[in-house]
């Protein structure tokens, strides 16, 4: 059954124990406003609280996983007050620099992080382009499996701001890999993510679905409370080196570009920057050829 493409996020089961969901705004290449942000939560939530679904796979509908946060949503302050908050955030309509950090909090750096720390292995199914708010979709997945046309992307710094807000880099990619990513806000392949140790497997695109499911089908005959011990113990171990003190800096710093941008520009970002939704100055002679 094809769902209404006013579905911003499908839930599927694919498989005993397994539940598979899926970003579902092709027309716009998966770009993530506040309605879809929430969507794909409650998704997550329902998934974590059902005790027969034991792994989450997140994958893509349309060409690309995600073009990062869709900066043609006009109010997205007033969005974030139709929605029940999961965190105690408050002031979404307030002046300066209060509304956009409570914003921030919230469904980005929030949203991600209760991603990751969900008790239930989750696997990323990745296929085309993920750009910068793309990358905080995948990123807090376990496991992610990339396919041979995967691409990625941070391009904030050409918009004025150090960094997507879910600031991973460099555990993801390793230090002087992150500074390289971020300086040159140049496109990662799927075969140099591989490389660096950012996706587990690269697969060919027609085998992506199926090679996803095969490994959530191998982890879901294992017991469930041992899963979720030993994803607490990993992650335990990656903030112990420091991970999340250092993205409250990160992120303090994501916010102070923001309100230098708003006096400098009137805009959150950078509007040299700006080349539309898929491309940057740098990159948009090759994204203007597909
Ligand atoms: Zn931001």
């Amino acid at each position: 059954m094809t769902a209404p493409a006013s579905t911003p996020i499908l839930y599927e089961t694919p498989a005993p124990h397994v539940a598979r969901v899926v970003l579902n705004r092709p027309e716009t290449r998966n770009a993530q406003d506040t309605a879809f942000l929430y969507a794909f939560n409650d998704a997550l939530d329902r998934a974590a609280q059902d005790d027969d679904i034991k792994v989450i796979i997140v994958a893509a509908n349309g060409p690309h996983f995600s073009s990062g946060h869709d900066l043609r949503e006009s109010d997205g302050h007033g969005a974030m007050r139709r929605h029940r908050t999961v965190e105690t955030w408050s002031g979404f309509g307030k002046p300066g620099a209060e509304a956009q950090f409570a914003r921030e909090k919230e469904i980005y750096i929030g949203f991600c992080e209760r991603w990751r720390n969900i008790p239930k292995p989750t696997i990323a199914a990745v296929h085309g382009k993920a750009i910068a708010g793309g990358l905080m979709l995948m990123w807090p997945c376990d496991i992610i499996i990339a396919a041979d046309d995967a691409q990625f992307l941070d391009q904030t710094v050409a918009m004025g701001v150090g960094g997507a807000e879910f600031f991973m880099h460099p555990w993801e990619l390793g230090v002087r890999k992150a500074k390289e990513f971020l300086f040159t806000a140049d496109w990662l392949d799927a075969a140099e993510a591989h490389r660096l140790g950012m996706v587990n497997h690269v697969v060919p695109r027609a085998e992506l679905e199926a090679f996803t499911l095969a490994m959530a089908e191998r982890i879901a005959k294992k017991p469930l409370f041992a899963l979720k011990l030993v994803k607490e113990a990993v992650n335990a171990a990656q903030d112990a080196q420091g991970r999340r003190s250092a993205m409250q800096t990160s992120f303090a710093l994501h916010h102070l570009a923001h309100a230098h941008n708003m006096i400098a520009h009137g805009k959150l970002v950078d509007p040299s920057g700006l080349m539309g939704p898929m491309a940057t100055k740098a990159n948009a002679a090759k994204t203007a050829a597909e």
